[in-house]
């Protein structure tokens, strides 16, 4: 077999109906230069859901002892997810978006591969196989408001009250963010002023980073001051679009991060899935500064005449409801305390588990491609 049909054999294995390789002049490059045919070759066949050394030995007619050391290589590479339960470790693919886009670039150190691939992700990402998530209707990331920015005495549900999520993990970790790691290693994008090390990672998944150095370990006091720095430098805090058990807390920036660039960028009607909560103002209070204004990440805010406004400029900050995702991130940096976080009328909750939204969103794409009948 050739190189070419190897490739070939390799991305018919990653496609399924829902989510596939679509057609670009970066698609080869992308994947040529991050995976030798070699690794395509041995990655065709790796199961997709969690199976033990022993069963991947069986599927792969090797012997255990020979096979760990490349599949603990992949692990590394961020090719092949490694999780361990107690005594129990399962191995399976990372999906081909969360492989080139995601877990690739978590290393602080990114290998040379990276390198090489990351321009080509950035656009073939642009290039039309982003565009497939546009039939989702559960982004997977939500937003969970800085907490102080929340009125005081409003309740929280539990999956979004950051400071008690914090609270309940075993184990932290933080990597760089790979969103801004592949922008800031193409030539094409400017450096992104924002924070790096700021993604993350906790419990099981934490866990896998560390093991394989994607990452590193830190405290929960630590992931409190990352928080916090994050919501300084106007940083969006998303968390899994789940509500048991989520492992991810990402503090996103509006150009680069992978659900705001396609609302700003694409057309998508969604970001982060918003919060609970949305911006209240109190215009008598107001100074026009601006600040909200130009922190705001989602272009929700304006400064309009007002004639409650009691500045010189008669002006005031006001909102539009529909764009404000509920972050906190205008609220947070306004001394006036003009403006402050309100609890929606309608409340939502998000999908009960990762499953739950891994489905609904497969139903929508499945819809939208007439592959499924509408209900
Ligand atoms: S989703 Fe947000 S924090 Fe996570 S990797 Fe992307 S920009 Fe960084
Ligand atoms: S709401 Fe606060 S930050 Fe925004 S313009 Fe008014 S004073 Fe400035
Ligand atoms: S107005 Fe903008 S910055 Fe403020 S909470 Fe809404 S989306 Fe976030």
């Amino acid at each position: 077999m050739n190189d070419q049909e190897i490739y070939q054999r390799f991305m018919a294995y990653m496609n399924n109906p829902v989510w596939e390789f679509t057609e670009s002049e970066h698609l080869m490059p992308m994947l040529t230069s991050f995976i030798s045919p070699e690794e395509a070759a041995f990655l065709t066949g790796f199961p997709h859901s969690s199976r033990t050394l022993e069963q991947i030995a069986d599927i792969k007619n090797m012997d255990p002892d020979e096979l760990l050391p490349t599949i603990k290589a992949h692990c590394r590479k961020g090719t092949v997810y490694e999780g361990k339960r107690g005594d129990s470790v399962r191995y399976r693919l990372w999906t081909a978006v969360e492989m080139f886009t995601r877990a690739a670039f978590w290393p602080s150190d990114v290998e040379e591969e990276a390198k090489l691939m990351a321009p080509h992700v950035n656009k073939y990402y642009m290039d039309g196989w982003y565009e497939q998530k546009r039939a989702f209707t559960h982004p997977e990331l939500r937003t969970i408001p800085i907490s102080e920015t929340v009125e005081s005495g409003t309740g929280f549900m539990p999956f979004e009250d950051i400071l008690k999520v914090v609270e309940n993990y075993e184990y932290y970790t933080v990597s760089k963010c790979p969103c801004r790691a592949h922008h800031n290693l193409d030539p094409d994008y400017k450096p992104s002023p924002f924070p790096m090390e700021v993604c993350l990672h906790f419990n099981e998944l934490g866990h896998y980073i560390v093991d394989n150095n994607l990452g590193r370990e830190i405290t929960k006091e630590e992931t409190l001051e990352i928080l916090k720095k994050s919501a300084d430098a106007g940083l969006v805090h998303g968390i899994n679009n789940w509500e048991e058990s989520p492992d991810t807390i990402c503090n996103c920036d509006l150009e680069y991060c992978t659900y705001f660039k396609p609302y700003h960028q694409m057309g998508f009607d969604k970001a982060h899935e918003p919060s609970n909560y949305q911006v209240s103002t109190m215009p008598e209070l107001c100074k026009a500064c601006g600040l909200c204004v130009r922190r705001c990440p989602m272009d929700a805010l304006q400064l309009k005449f007002s004639t409650q406004a009691t500045n010189k400029f008669r002006k005031a900050v006001v909102v539009q409801e529909e764009n404000c995702i509920g972050c906190g991130v205008c609220v947070h940096k306004c001394k006036a305390k003009a403006i402050i976080l309100k609890q929606r009328e309608t409340t939502t909750r998000p999908p009960k588990t990762v499953k739950d939204m891994v489905n609904l969103n497969a139903m929508a794409v499945l819809t939208a491609k007439g592959l499924m009948e509408k209900n």
